[in-house]
């Protein structure tokens, strides 16, 4: 028996019985992860559909499985899934999950309602903050007998404000391979979406929930030349929004709520508008996303007058001590922090201390 091979060539009878079999068992293969997705709602079969075509492509005559794993036995794979809308979980992360051994998330509550979606049977094992110590020694185990371990938290990417850096890194210690199956994150999205600077940016996950820390927080940014990103629960934003406003001035900022989800909003404005817009409206609901534009973008900036400066400087003396003040009105304007401290002396009378 001979076999039609791509470009017309016609193969030994062995290899041809070899490639026979082995793409009967890559179609039989690829037909049961098919119709083990297709068997969930209609719009879960349709999702399972709309992804086959990137696994075909990836199909090539040698290894005739589309959906064979990339994943090597005993690798760690971080695999991201979706904010909030569930169509934005990648091909790649099902397959990863697929393949995986086992699936150590945040919360198996969570992750059970992800996996039952995707008709995905790999059992769970919790790993958060409470029982990583005693959990991550037992994934590395796994990982060394060779088993594929997935990591997932209960939205987006895992690592990004979620557990799993202290896995990666005793992965990483042990040669263990680790890889990742990207996808979505609430900070590059509100990056993407804020209309601010996305050249350069900083995450800086969540203030402190006390006031004082969180302007010391606040403060110690605020000569980052970059956009600036924070996670935050709604019930804080007014007090938050305030503490920016005090420290950074009216810069540019973003507040991004409900992220592909059905009421995602992106509300742009300096931060004094802000800061007033939600002192006045209910508490938003849901998640959100604070963004802050660099230094030097504020709204007057570049046109201040010393009499702006000056006046700036007065409000922010008030409260705070000379150097405080310069790094605040230096933050707010852009000018060079040396120049505001001269004139924050000047105005205190005592400009021999520059
Ligand atoms: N690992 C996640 C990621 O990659 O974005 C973040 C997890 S962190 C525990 C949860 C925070 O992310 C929320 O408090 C909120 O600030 C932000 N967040 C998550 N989903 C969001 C969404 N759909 N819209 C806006 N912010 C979101």
């Amino acid at each position: 028996m001979a076999c039609g091979w791509p470009g017309g060539a016609v193969q030994p009878e062995s290899w041809a019985a070899i490639t026979t079999a082995d793409s009967a068992k890559a179609a039989l293969t690829n037909r049961i992860r098919k119709e083990c997705r297709a068997m969930r709602s209609p719009g879960e079969a349709k999702r399972a559909e709309r992804s086959e075509p990137s696994r075909a492509s990836k199909s090539t005559p040698e290894d005739g499985d589309a959906r064979k794993s990339t994943l090597s036995p005993g690798t760690l794979v971080v695999v991201s899934t979706p904010i909030g809308n569930l169509d934005d979980f990648t091909g790649r992360a099902v397959d990863c999950l697929i393949d995986a051994a086992v699936v150590a998330c945040e919360d198996t509550r969570v992750t059970a309602k992800l996996l039952s979606a995707y008709s995905i049977h790999t059992p769970m094992v919790a790993y958060h903050e409470h029982n990583a110590a005693r959990v991550r020694p037992q994934l590395i185990e796994r990982l060394k007998q060779g088993q594929i371990v997935a990591l997932v938290s209960d939205a987006g990417t895992p690592l990004i404000s979620d557990p799993g850096y202290k896995l990666v890194e005793a992965a990483i210690a042990e040669n263990i391979p680790v890889t990742a199956a990207p996808g979505a994150s609430a900070l590059l999205t509100a990056l993407v979406l804020s209309g601010l600077p996305s050249d350069k940016f900083l995450f800086a996950g969540f203030l402190p929930p006390k006031g004082p820390a969180r302007r010391t927080e606040i403060r110690a940014l605020s000569s980052v030349p970059a956009t600036l990103i924070f996670y935050e629960a709604p019930q804080r934003i007014t007090k938050v929004l305030a503490d920016l406003l005090s420290v950074l001035g009216p810069r540019p900022a973003a507040v991004a709520r409900e992220l592909t989800k059905r009421f995602e909003e992106v509300r742009r404005g300096t931060l004094d508008i802000l800061a007033a817009h939600y002192e006045a409206a209910d508490q938003p609901k849901g998640e959100i996303v604070i963004l802050v534009g660099p230094p030097g973008t504020g709204r007057d900036s570049g046109q201040m007058t010393d009499r702006d400066i000056d006046s700036a400087l007065e409000k922010a003396l008030a409260t705070n001590s000379v150097r405080e003040a310069a790094s605040i009105v230096a933050a707010e304007t852009g000018l060079p922090r040396r120049t505001v401290y001269a004139r924050a002396l000047k105005l205190r009378g005592n400009p021999d201390e520059v």
